[in-house]
């Protein structure tokens, strides 16, 4: 029924009850349905996204996705063409529910990042708080970001919307997981490969306009697979816009401060005038800094500052400066062991 069904279809079915609206977009709709013969169990729910625009291209990068990195991203379920005689076209999307948080509502949360930890290990540590813990857990989740962008970038897929809203944490596997590949871009093949600036969120987008180089010859806009050459990857590098926007999560964990949407902003403001130089912009700020501001210093100076190196190897002007997501992982930000039942699951 789900795989063949419209929607008109599910909602007539017995067996199905409309759930709670989770997502509204400029692009879509986002619902969340409960098998009704299971509505104790979250185990059955799905979650339905209605897309216009560029229904197309999400469904063509989710099936990707299950095919060659499955873990990287929300587990997809189908995707169809409802047919109507609407003039925009009607594209669903259905995906296993994953779980109730999102990075963002994790971050929003004053007990961050200790809700993660929870999460993560299932159980409540009951250990003393401090710096040394918090930058493991936050140690855990970049690395876990990393990886399922890792298994992204290795597909030859860009996001380019990686952004704490669009990060969600999977219950079942008890790990992060990217979402919304609406703005993705899959350069191997050609696919949604004239980047639509518009749809890039200028709170986490790099200071690249343009991924690839204006002059790269245009590719079909619609899902039809064309032969892109790999050098082309290898010269521009598209990838290194993910890295960029991970960056700014990394820098949102360790600084409470840089939570909000203002404050974020604010801070690419002040990132801008430096000229997108973070050493710089550390010594314009940290002299009078607040408590939170210092704390955040702190925590990205353990180690002898590992942290902070990693972060200004991947927030920088030029994207050939950044690390991919491979190189990151190998930083020796990560030699030192995460969480502990982490590295036994994974
Ligand atoms: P939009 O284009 O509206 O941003 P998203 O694909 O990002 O659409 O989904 C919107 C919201 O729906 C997400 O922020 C998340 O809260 C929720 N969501 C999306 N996919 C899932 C999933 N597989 N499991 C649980 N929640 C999800
Ligand atoms: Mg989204």
């Amino acid at each position: 029924v789900l795989a063949f069904g419209a929607l008109s279809y599910l909602w007539a079915t017995p067996g199905v009850a409309p759930g709670k609206k989770l997502g509204e977009g400029s692009f879509g709709v986002v619902y969340r349905v409960t098998l009704a013969n299971k509505p104790s169990s979250k185990e059955g729910d799905l979650v339905l996204k209605k897309a216009t625009e560029y229904g197309a291209v999400e469904i063509w990068m989710n099936e990707r996705v299950r095919r060659a990195c499955a873990n990287s991203c929300a587990d997809f379920v189908y995707g169809f063409l409802e047919r109507s005689t609407k003039k925009t076209p009607e594209y669903w999307l259905i995906w296993r529910f994953e779980g109730d948080a999102t990075l963002a509502d994790l971050l929003q949360s004053r007990e961050f990042p200790y809700n993660v930890e929870t999460l993560l290990l299932g159980e409540v540590q009951d250990l003393p708080k401090g710096l040394e813990r918090e930058n493991r857990i936050i140690q855990t989740i970049i690395r876990q970001l990393l990886f399922a962008l890792d298994g992204l970038h290795s597909t030859g897929i860009v996001h380019r919307d990686i952004k704490p809203q669009n990060i969600i944490f999977s219950e079942g596997s008890r790990t992060f997981k990217i979402i919304d590949l609406g703005a993705a871009t899959d350069l191997r093949v050609g696919i949604n490969y004239i980047p639509k600036e518009f749809l890039l969120d200028p709170r986490y987008a790099a200071p690249e306009q343009y991924i690839m180089s204006t002059q790269t010859p245009s590719a079909p806009s619609a899902p039809v697979a064309t032969a892109l050459s790999p050098v082309l990857w290898q010269l521009n590098l598209p990838d290194r816009f993910d890295i960029y926007s991970t960056g700014l999560i990394f820098l949102q964990m360790a600084f409470p401060n840089l939570r909000t949407d203002n404050s974020l902003i604010q801070f690419n403001r002040q990132l801008k005038r430096c000229d997108y130089d973070l050493v710089a912009w550390r010594k314009t700020v940290e002299p009078r800094s607040s408590a939170e501001l210092r704390r955040g210093f702190e925590l990205l100076d353990l180690d002898g500052g590992i942290g902070w190196e990693l972060l200004t190897s991947m927030v920088r002007y030029k994207a050939r400066q950044r690390l991919s997501a491979k190189a990151a992982l190998a930083h020796p930000y990560f030699d030192k062991e995460g969480l502990l039942a982490l590295s036994i699951m994974q």
